[in-house]
Order: C-alpha cells, then sequence, then structure tokens
C-alpha cells in the first residue's frame, strides 16, 4: 500500500499554469525526494497529492484507485509540518492524539498507538511535556509521531527541517532516513537542499518550473544528468 500515480496533472492559480501537464508514479515503499529551486512548484506538488489543493486537470491515484476527489483526510496519507505546526498548549501526548480524536478512533487505540510512536521516536519520558518544554529536535519528532499515528500509506514532508539549525538538522536527516527503514512506508519528501536529497532519497524528481527535468536515484543523477540544470543542482562534476 502507497503507491501514488499523477496522470497528467497541471495545477493553475488564476491564469498561471504553475503545473504543466506532469505525469509521476512513486513506488510502494519507496523514498522520493522532490528537489529544485524555490519557486518551482514543490509544494505545490505535495500539496495536490494530499488533497490540500485540487488539481485544475489530470487524476491521482492512490494504490490504484482514483483519488482526485477525494478530501485529504480520505486519502490515507499523512503531512509532516515543521514543528512550529504543534499546539503549545498541550502536551505532546495530546498533540499525537489529536488527529485520532478528530478521527473519533476509541481511547485504547489512541493509547496503543502514542507507546508505539513514542518508543520508535524516543519520546516516552516527553509525552507529558508541552512541546515549549523539548528541543528543536524533540519538536520535530512529535510533528512526525504526529503522522505515524495515523498509519499513513504514504508520509509527506515538506522541508520539515528547514527550521532547524546545521547540527540538528544533519541528525535529524538521519531519524528519517531510520525511519523509513524501519516502517518501509512509502515518503514524500520535499527540499531544496541538495545535499538531503542525495542522502535520502531511492528516487529523487528533479524540478523546474513547474515540469520534471529528470528523475533517477542519486547516482544516475549524478552521473548520468541529462542537461546543465540537473548537473549544476545535483552538483555533478563539469
Ligand atoms: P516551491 O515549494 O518549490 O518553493 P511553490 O509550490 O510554493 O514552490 O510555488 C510554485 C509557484 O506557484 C510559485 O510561482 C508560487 O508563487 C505559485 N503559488 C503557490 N501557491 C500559490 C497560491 N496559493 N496562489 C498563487 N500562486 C501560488
Ligand atoms: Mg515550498
Amino acid at each position: 500500500m502507497g503507491q501514488i500515480t499523477l496522470k497528467q496533472v497541471t495545477k493553475s492559480f488564476g491564469d498561471v499554469q504553475v503545473i504543466p501537464p506532469l505525469d509521476l508514479t512513486i513506488g510502494d515503499g519507496e523514498f522520493t525526494v522532490f528537489v529544485g529551486p524555490s519557486g518551482c512548484g514543490k509544494s505545490t506538488l505535495l500539496r495536490l497529492i494530499a488533497g490540500l489543493e485540487d488539481i485544475t486537470t489530470g487524476h491521482i491515484e492512490i494504490d490504484g484507485k482514483d483519488a482526485t476527489d477525494l478530501v485529504p483526510a480520505k486519502r490515507g496519507l499523512a503531512m509532516v509540518f515543521q514543528s512550529y505546526a504543534l499546539y503549545p498548549h498541550m502536551s505532546v501526548r495530546k498533540n499525537i492524539a489529536f488527529p485520532l480524536k478528530m478521527a473519533k478512533m476509541d481511547a485504547a487505540e489512541i493509547d496503543k498507538r502514542i507507546t508505539n510512536a513514542a518508543s520508535v521516536l524516543n519520546l516516552t519520558d516527553y509525552l507529558d511535556r508541552r512541546p515549549g518544554q523539548l528541543s528543536g529536535g524533540q519538536r520535530q519528532r512529535v510533528a512526525i509521531g504526529r503522522a505515524i499515528v495515523r498509519e499513513p500509506a504514504a508520509f509527506l514532508f515538506d522541508e520539515p527541517l528547514s527550521n532547524l539549525d546545521a547540527a540538528l538538522r544533519v541528525g535529524m536527516r538521519l531519524e528519517i532516513s531510520e525511519l523509513h527503514e524501519r516502517l518501509k512506508t512509502t515518503m514524500i519528501y520535499v527540499t531544496h537542499d541538495q545535499v538531503e536529497a542525495m542522502t535520502m532519497a531511492d528516487k529523487i524528481v528533479v524540478l523546474r518550473a513547474g515540469h520534471i527535468e529528470q528523475v533517477g536515484s542519486p547516482l544516475e543523477l549524478y552521473h548520468k544528468p541529462r542537461n546543465e540544470f540537473v548537473a549544476g543542482f545535483i552538483g555533478s562534476p563539469k
């Protein structure tokens, strides 16, 4: 579970088409990174997949079923926001439980899922604290925990580490990669950072002005960039 297919997807804001017709398949269990310069459409594409924006034309399929018109909650995907999206007045436990309570899950099941997520993320001793009493890395883990408990078919990350300092970013990068190893769930990770893309991805999608320049593994893109733009972005030798 967790294959996502975009078929001839376009997105316009008013008269401006920011995503020209785009086809892409994201394989079940794959760690896919969308990379490209600021304004190239990475967030828009992720939001279209999540259902947070309506596509203008085309289709989105999740596990072979048409999801084009499904509301976000029905897609079975979980968006991981930057840690500042946590509720400051709620404990870690309540922050993580929030999406499950909204879905009216029963309390025993919620407790079980929180216990599991806290153990995976090393947050067991912090469940009764508030976000303000945690480090930046711990807060980011809580944001990830809020996605894990939903047991999604795919995790969608939009530059989750961009407001962390450089040292913490490296650590969190490893933690997210390890989480992918452990869960083997599809992850789509948006970044403008080449190093993140090269170190984390199974598959990199290089975007430029809303279209795909090239798709491939980090090694393929490094050794066989299709053009100067990809070479420059990936840092291939000239
Ligand atoms: P990225 O995440 O790669 O930096 P975005 O997806 O945020 O890029 O933006 C892609 C393009 O779409 C940009 O030109 C941006 O200005 C435009 N855009 C994004 N969201 C909106 C919106 N809600 N209304 C109008 N234009 C938008
Ligand atoms: Mg963005």
